[in-house]
């Protein structure tokens, strides 16, 4: 049963931020297999472990009701679960009731055009679509099979529909970086903004993380020798730090949990498909909400657990990648969706 019109106060964690913006996990299955993301040979959660989604939802309402403002979709590929635009329907509700600001999906776009006019129709407004590269070739290594071509199409439906797009990229040394001024390029022309993201060390992936690691430091000096980049002082309330590039009117975004503090305005928590909290991605130590809420209808005991965990979130992540030595976590990127 969800108790929708119980309104109460803000989830506050002990070094006084909100938060406000929920990242939601609603599998960890995936088409694709990147390989700084999963390994070849994944072995995914048995079907049994991952909450229904009428479960996912009746826990977005606890987060709704302690004051959340957005939430995003993520995986796993959020478009590979079955009816998942009927999660995205009953979310849509309480974009009309105005208890939410957005509701929005971070995808790998291989599906994208099947669903972008259905996610219109629910109101989803903006849809982060993840590409690391323009050659087929190269994108099909980089995801082990997928084909480039299927998210060329789920661009193109997803701009038809009127949704706006912002590309995500995962920074890597070597290729990536001789390739990146086409991907500028590729974006801005087509009035997308683009976000590089500084790899992280988590578990699940075969590649070797000191070795591919690029700092966005470094690639960001570069792209000053090339590009004249203007700071932008505006956020998207993510930890983001954005440029305009003169040159194209775009918009790139840049996202360094390695080499930058971006936990002290941290608004973010993180519920897993089999209903684990997790109020940082750069730890451990997530606390399933699965049992309590199974075990009543009623969601106090649920709402009490996540107003303790999110008010002992921790100051900050505990990644670290050296030149010799890597400290990450091993739960896989796919688990939480970044
Ligand atoms: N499947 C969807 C996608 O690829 O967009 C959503 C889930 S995916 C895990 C979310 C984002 O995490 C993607 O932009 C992906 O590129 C990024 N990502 C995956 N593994 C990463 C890693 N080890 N470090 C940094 N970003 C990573
Ligand atoms: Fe799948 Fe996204 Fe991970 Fe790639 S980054 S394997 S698309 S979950």
């Amino acid at each position: 049963m969800v108790d929708a019109n119980h309104s109460c106060a803000a989830l506050k964690d002990q070094f006084g931020r909100t938060a406000n913006y929920l990242r939601l996990s609603v599998t960890d299955r995936c088409d694709l297999r990147c390989t700084y993301c999963m390994t070849e040979n994944m072995t995914f959660l048995p079907r049994k472990d991952v909450l229904s989604l009428e479960e996912l939802y009746r826990l977005s309402t606890v987060f709704i009701n302690h004051g959340v403002r957005k939430i995003r979709l993520t995986g796993g590929e959020p478009l590979v679960r079955k009816n998942v635009m009927s999660l995205f329907e009953n979310l849509s509700r309480h974009m009309v009731s105005g208890e939410l600001d957005e509701l929005t999906l971070t995808t790998n776009g291989s599906l994208l055009s099947r669903y972008a006019g259905g996610l219109a129709d629910c109101g989803v407004e903006r849809v982060n679509v993840s590409l690391d590269t323009l050659d087929a070739e190269r994108y099909r290594t980089i995801t082990r099979w997928g084909k480039i071509d299927r998210v060329f199409a789920g661009l193109d439906a997803a701009q038809d529909a009127g949704l706006k797009v912002k590309l995500n990229a995962v920074a890597q040394k070597g290729q990536f970086e001789r390739e990146l001024d086409d991907l500028i390029r590729f974006a801005h022309g087509r009035n997308m903004d683009l976000t590089l993201i500084e790899e992280m060390p988590l578990g699940g992936s075969a590649s070797c993380r000191s070795a591919s690691f690029l700092s966005l430091g470094e690639l960001r000096q570069r792209l000053e020798a090339q590009w004249t980049l203007e700071p932008l002082s505006e956020t998207t309330g993510g930890p983001a730090k954005y440029v305009r590039l003169q040159e194209t009117g775009g918009k790139i975004g840049f996202i360094t949990p390695m080499s930058c503090d971006f936990c002290s305005d941290c608004n973010r928590i993180r519920l897993s498909c089999t209903g684990q909290l997790y109020t940082c991605m750069g730890q451990e130590g997530g606390l399933s909400l699965k049992d309590a809420l199974r075990q009543s209808d009623g969601n106090e005991t649920v709402a009490q657990l996540i107003r303790n965990k999110v008010f002992e979130k921790p100051r900050g992540h505990e990644f670290h990648i050296g030149e010799h030595d890597v400290n990450g976590i091993t739960r896989a990127m796919s688990t939480l969706g970044g």
